[in-house]
């Protein structure tokens, strides 16, 4: 190798190659260090304006250049940038998106992913990294109560998770109604439409999904739910009793955790109707299958191994940096439809000899080692170890809860299940309430004072209307840095009112 070569690539063999690295990490970590010290916020202050300036300013000069500079001033300059701009998910005021702190082990070993840039497609790719994601599997397989049979895959996240599940339910249905997976017919040839059963409050990726399968978002078919949004099984029974016969029912998709409430759906009951109409059940527990490390909250998803697949999300509650989304199957062989493809990468005489690879059980084919940080993350705190830190959350919010349900100003939706304070501003002269909410959580965030979620909410005369959420995954935050958030929403309210007065 040139001198110059040694500097441009990551040779983990070469001494001079790792003392690179290591100065270059130790100045980015300085630099994150720097961008963070005058913050007192989770963002600086000045909104999206204020954001695209800066990017302007610091992004001058083009991406691409015709010739390169250093590579070592390219990463300190953009680096510095990118900190100065980041959210702080670590701040006790950033509590919109589902975006934990990440555990100091899993970033360190993201690193070690990333320098030693495996893939899991192939065993040539990576081979230990091949056998720890299969190791992996089987014991989150274990966590949700599957047994040895279980299968399953590392994936970019939920909504990955949940448009597998679409696609392997898919084939299922058409391979037990026609003899032959829609993997190699398509959803057409067969003259049924296939339809997803849910209810009206599941994530989104369930329309996404629903239109990759080929199923599309009209195919959807909600079923009726409980005044908290949970799915009535007896809804579920009447509606594939009822169903045309050229419709095919594909998927029972059930709620684990919802998005916003942390609602689960009957499990149990919801099981029984998918068993009797040979329907696959989906378990979407992206947020909620944290709380299966915890003996508090547990019992709330009993029934959870009677679904044919799960989705996790362990950059959710998990403390995982993204991405670290896990789709499992109480059989291994339903992924044997993403496998059905024959490519030089599934060869049976390799497979034999015991060369496998990961190909056959996602729909990528290059892919990191996610499985690597997630495992660190796993052994290092236990399962009662993540199972305390979800349990810090759910206290959180329920003294969130507590405090807003003390404001005369604030109304609180409902009891938190999960880690989820839903609540809105009521403005003491009567004003569009879901506009004024609206504006007051821009300002929050224009502020650099908060990061809440908006939601919006079906209301119960008809009809949706605006919340607003916190989202807590931070097991560190202090009761009294959550009220402080509160005291900011309440200074922000009463600004905004007398504004409005004025
Ligand atoms: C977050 C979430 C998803 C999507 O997960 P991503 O990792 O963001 O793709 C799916 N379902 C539920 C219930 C979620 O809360």
């Amino acid at each position: 190798m040139s001198a110059s070569s040694i500097d441009a690539f990551v040779a983990t063999t070469d001494p001079r190659s790792m003392a690179h690295l290591r100065t270059l990490v130790d100045d980015v970590l300085g630099l994150l260090a720097e961008a963070g010290s005058g913050r007192t916020g989770p963002v600086p202050t000045g909104g999206p304006a204020a954001a695209r300036a800066y990017a302007d300013d610091v992004l001058a000069e083009p991406l691409l250049p015709t010739a390169g500079g250093k590579p070592d001033d390219a990463l300190r300059q953009l680096v510095e940038a990118y900190a100065t701009w980041a959210v702080d998910v670590s701040h006790p005021a950033t509590v919109a998106r589902m975006q934990c702190p990440p555990a100091t082990v899993a970033v360190a070993a993201d690193l070690v992913v990333t320098a030693l840039n495996q893939s899991m497609h192939a065993w040539e790719a990576g081979p230990f990294a091949v056998e720890l994601e299969r190791r992996l599997i089987a014991d989150l397989a274990g966590l949700v109560g599957y047994g040895p049979n279980a299968g399953g895959t590392v994936t970019a996240g939920g909504s990955i998770s949940n448009i597998m599940a679409m696609l392997i339910a898919r084939d299922e249905a058409y391979a037990r109604r026609f003899g032959r997976s829609a993997f190699h017919t398509g959803v057409a040839a067969s003259g049924v439409r296939p339809v997803v059963l849910c209810t009206e409050t599941v994530h989104f990726s369930v329309d996404r999904g629903a239109s990759i399968a080929g199923i599309g978002s009209d195919g959807i078919i909600r079923v009726p739910a409980d005044e908290l949004g949970r799915m009535l099984p007896a809804e579920a029974d009447r509606v594939l009793r009822e169903l045309p016969a050229d419709l095919l029912p594909v998927m029972l998709f059930v709620c684990a955790g919802s998005t916003d409430f942390g609602w689960v759906d009957p499990l149990p009951a919801i099981a029984e109707v998918a068993r009797r109409h040979g329907v696959w059940l989906h378990a979407d527990a992206a947020y909620g299958g944290g709380a299966l490390f915890s003996d508090r909250l547990r019992p709330l998803f009993d029934g959870i191994a009677e679904a044919d697949s799960v989705t996790l999300d362990l950059h959710k509650f998990g403390w995982v940096p993204a991405s670290a989304g896990l789709f499992l199957t109480r059989d291994a062989a339903a992924l044997d439809h993403l496998a059905a493809q024959q490519t030089s990468l599934n060869a049976a005489d390799d497979v034999a000899e015991g060369f496998i690879g990961r190909y056959g059980s996602s729909i990528q084919a290059t892919r990191r080692c996610d499985a690597l940080k997630i495992a660190v993350t796993l052994r290092g705190s236990g399962r009662q170890g993540i199972g305390a830190m979800v349990e810090a959350c759910h206290e959180l919010s329920r003294f969130g809860a507590a405090r807003v349900a003390r404001e005369p100003r604030l109304e609180l939706a409902a009891e938190p299940v999960l880690s989820t304070v839903l609540f809105r501003y009521l403005p003491e002269r009567e004003t569009d309430l879901d506009e004024f909410n609206s504006t007051l959580r821009r300002r929050l965030m224009r502020n650099g004072q908060a990061m809440l979620a908006r939601v919006i909410l079906p209301r119960p005369g008809g009809g949706k209307a605006v919340w607003l959420k916190l989202m807590l995954l931070n097991p560190a935050t202090e009761p009294g840095q959550l009220d402080q958030v509160i005291d900011d929403v309440l200074a922000a309210g009463a600004l905004l009112e007398a504004a409005a007065a004025s």
